[in-house]
């Protein structure tokens, strides 16, 4: 692995650039989301140095510190981690985008809350693929109702999926899940959701976003590869 972020930044472009490049897609529809947390707010500024602008957070009040040390970047903050409804108006404030959401009622209250504070976020629909009654995420037989409330969420508009699949060994093992998304997408498209709503497939990590880019990622969401090994997972 190089050792400065700005080369393990180049190098992962460079791994999705050859990967879209393998499923004939442009590259740049693939947007790459450096997953900061656990690092400090100057990892961050390093990484924003090198020209990546889209960052991930999984918890609100880390992100949210790291939002305000770094106010004078132009950057675009994800929230890519469960979000508690109690925390949904501090989120809906300051977040560009809101990739968690897994229940009409969460995505009613983001909606609100960007509306009051004058600005509008984008959602993406967390889908939980492994049916893990542990993890978060919407079934699929629970998306028709979120989409529907989306149709009224004018502060708060789907973009979107979102999935985290179980954790492999082998990458290729997290490629049924993301064909899967791939599918639950196109199964909304032919029930009449329109494409604006299902622009983007946010799936792939360190691990595994060469795989998911092959299969249509639009958003990969990637840490370790560029920020280095966490302390601590989660
Ligand atoms: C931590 C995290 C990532 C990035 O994980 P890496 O393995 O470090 O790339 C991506 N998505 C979510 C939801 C995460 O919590």
């Amino acid at each position: 692995m190089p050792d400065s972020i700005r080369e393990r930044l180049a190098e992962v472009r460079a791994r999705i650039a050859r990967a879209a490049g393998r499923a004939r897609r442009d590259p740049a529809s693939v947007r790459l989301v450096a997953v900061s947390k656990t690092f400090p707010a100057d990892a961050v500024r390093e990484a924003a140095e090198a020209g990546q602008l889209d960052f991930g957070e999984n918890k609100v009040q880390e992100g949210l510190s790291k939002i305000d040390a770094l106010a004078d970047l132009p950057l675009r903050w994800h929230l890519i981690g469960h979000l508690q409804s109690n925390k949904a108006k501090k989120a809906a404030a300051r977040f560009a985008a809101i990739q968690s959401v897994d229940s009409a009622e969460l995505l009613r209250k983001i909606d609100e809350a960007a509306r009051t504070a004058g600005r509008t976020v984008d959602v993406l629909v967390q889908v939980d693929l492994a049916g893990e009654a542990t993890k978060f995420g919407a079934r699929e037989e629970e998306l028709a109702a979120i989409f529907e409330a989306g149709k009224t969420a004018l502060h708060a508009p789907i973009t979107g999926l979102m999935t985290i699949p179980p954790a492999v060994d082998d990458p290729e093992h997290a490629r049924p899940y993301f064909t899967q998304l791939r599918t639950v997408r196109d199964r909304l498209l032919a029930r009449g959701i329109s494409a604006e709503r299902l622009r983007d497939l946010s799936m792939g990590m360190s691990h595994d976003f060469e795989i998911a880019v092959e299969e249509g990622a639009t958003i990969v969401r990637v840490g370790s590869a560029i920020f280095g090994a966490r302390n601590y997972p989660r």
